[in-house]
C-alpha cells in the first residue's frame, strides 16, 4: 500500500464525507489523491451511534441540509417515503438520512476508502506531514484535513473529583440499547438537545428523569438563527476584524444549548405525568456514591437521591489542548482565541497546508460550524485549495 499520499483526511464523519462530495463534484480524479482515517474503518459511524443511541426519531436540521452538494438531492431521494419528513421544517428521519447517507457512499464508490485507525499524532516534516497511526504505520501526506468532530467531553468540576463508575457518564458514551432503565431515576445534567433526547428516551424505557439546567431552559427551533445560513448576519461577522469581538458574536448567536419546542413540548407532557422534573438554576455541587445510588447535593440546598447520573454538557473545542496539534503549534505558531484557531480563508492553519473543519473552524464559518450545513460552507472554502494551485500556499 502507497503511504505517501496527497490529501490525508482524519475523521469519517458528515464533515467529512460532505468534504469529499464536494471535492468528487468538482474534480473527479480527485477520488485517486486522498485517504480517509477513522478508528472504526466507515464513515459516519459517530453519528450513527449518537442517533441510534439516543434513540432520535429524526433531525433537528431541514432536508436541504447533507453531504451531497445539491441541496434538493435528499428530498429527491425520498420522494416515495414522504412519512419520514417531520414538521414544521420537512426535518428528515433517522433512517431516511442514513440510508441517503448510504446510497451516496455507494454511488461514489466511497466504501472502502476509510482506512480503520485512529491519528496519534501529526509531525510537520519540511512542507509535508507525517501521520502516526494507531496500527503502528506512518503515512506521509502532502495536505491534511482535519473534521475529528467537537473535541472532548465538559466534566464539570465536582465530577472531576470522584471516582467515575458506569452510573456516571457522559452523553457521548451512552448507548440507550444497551440499558434496561426501568424504575430508575436519572439526574442529566444540561440544558440541550442531547439532554432532551436521553431524557425522553429514558422515560419509554421507564425511568423517571431529573433533568438540571444553569438556566432556564432555552426553547429554539435550531441551535442558531437561520440568518446565519447568508448574508443577513455572516456579512457582519465577517466583516468584524477584532477576534475576540468576533469570537463573542459566535457565543451569543449561539446562546448555550436548546431544545426543540416539539422536544420542549414532550418534556411538559411528561412532567406532567410524574416522569421527568425539570430543574432550572440548578447545579450540582457534589455527588456522593452510596453503595446502590449517589447522593447528590445541589447548589439550592436539594438532595437527590438517584440511580444514574448523565452528564449532557458539551464538548470543549480548543486547539492549545489538542494532542494531535501539539507539534503544529510549535512549528507554524497561530493566534488562538479561547480555544479557537483564526484560519486564513479556505480555513487553512497559516504558514502550512492543513486545513480544519467543523467546530474547529467557527471563527470563519460562523455559529453553524460544527452542523451539517457549516460543513457545505467548509467545503465551499477548502475545495477550491484542494484543487486550484492558484490558491495553493506559496
Ligand atoms: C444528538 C445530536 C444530534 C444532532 N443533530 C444534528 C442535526 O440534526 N443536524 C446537524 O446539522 N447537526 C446535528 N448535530 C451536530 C452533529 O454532531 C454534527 O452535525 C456532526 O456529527 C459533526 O460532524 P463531524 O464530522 O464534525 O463529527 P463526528 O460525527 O463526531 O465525526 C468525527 C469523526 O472523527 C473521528 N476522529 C476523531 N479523532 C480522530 C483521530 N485522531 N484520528 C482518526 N479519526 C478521528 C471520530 O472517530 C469520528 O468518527 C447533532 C449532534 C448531536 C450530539
Amino acid at each position: 500500500m502507497k503511504t505517501s499520499i496527497d490529501i490525508a483526511i482524519i475523521g469519517a464523519g458528515p464533515q467529512a464525507l460532505t468534504l469529499v462530495m464536494h471535492l468528487l463534484q468538482k474534480k473527479k480524479t480527485m477520488k485517486k489523491r486522498f485517504m480517509v482515517f477513522d478508528p472504526s474503518g466507515r464513515w459516519m459511524h459517530q453519528w450513527h451511534h449518537q442517533f441510534g443511541g439516543f434513540q432520535i426519531s429524526h433531525l433537528r436540521s431541514p432536508s436541504a441540509h447533507h453531504p451531497h452538494p445539491n441541496p434538493q438531492a435528499l428530498r429527491t431521494f425520498g420522494e416515495h417515503r414522504r412519512n419520514e419528513f417531520f414538521p414544521p421544517y420537512d426535518l428528515p428521519g433517522t433512517q431516511l438520512f442514513q440510508d441517503f447517507c448510504e446510497d451516496l457512499i455507494q454511488n461514489w464508490q466511497l466504501q472502502n476508502t476509510v482506512y480503520p485507525a485512529r491519528v496519534l499524532s501529526l509531525t510537520p516534516v519540511q512542507r509535508k506531514f507525517q501521520l502516526h497511526l494507531s496500527t503502528g504505520e506512518t503515512f506521509t501526506a502532502r495536505r491534511v484535513v482535519l473534521a475529528i468532530g467537537a473535541g472532548k467531553p465538559i466534566i464539570p468540576d465536582w465530577a472531576k473529583q470522584i471516582q467515575w463508575r458506569d452510573r456516571l457518564c457522559h452523553s457521548s458514551q451512552i448507548d440507550l440499547r444497551k440499558l434496561n432503565l426501568r424504575g430508575e431515576r436519572i439526574l442529566i445534567v444540561g440544558g440541550g438537545l442531547t439532554s432532551g433526547h436521553l431524557a425522553l428516551s429514558a422515560t419509554k424505557q421507564g425511568a423517571t428523569v431529573i433533568l438540571m439546567a444553569r438556566r432556564n431552559f432555552q426553547e429554539k427551533l435550531f441551535d442558531a438563527d437561520p440568518g446565519w445560513l447568508g448574508p443577513k448576519y455572516l456579512k457582519g461577522f465577517w466583516a468584524e476584524t477584532d477576534w475576540y469581538q468576533r469570537f463573542r458574536l459566535l457565543e451569543t448567536a449561539r446562546n448555550g444549548g436548546s431544545m426543540t419546542p416539539s422536544v420542549m413540548t414532550q418534556l411538559r407532557q411528561q412532567q406532567h405525568q410524574g416522569k421527568v422534573i425539570l430543574s432550572p438554576q440548578c447545579e450540582v455541587e457534589q455527588a456522593v456514591w452510596q453503595e446502590n445510588h449517589w447522593d447528590v447535593y445541589c447548589n439550592n440546598s436539594q438532595l437527590l437521591n438517584v440511580d444514574r447520573i448523565w452528564l449532557g454538557t458539551g464538548h470543549q473545542t480548543n486547539v492549545e489542548e489538542h494532542p494531535l496539534l501539539s507539534l503544529i503549534r510549535e512549528r507554524y505558531p497561530l493566534q488562538v482565541i479561547n480555544g479557537l484557531p483564526v484560519l486564513d480563508s479556505h480555513l487553512r492553519w497559516r504558514g502550512c497546508e492543513l486545513f480544519m473543519m467543523g467546530a474547529y473552524a467557527g471563527l470563519q464559518v460562523g455559529p453553524v460550524a460544527r452542523n451539517l450545513a457549516g460543513a457545505r460552507m467548509a467545503s465551499d472554502l477548502i475545495v477550491p485549495a484542494l484543487t486550484k494551485s492558484s490558491v495553493a500556499l506559496k
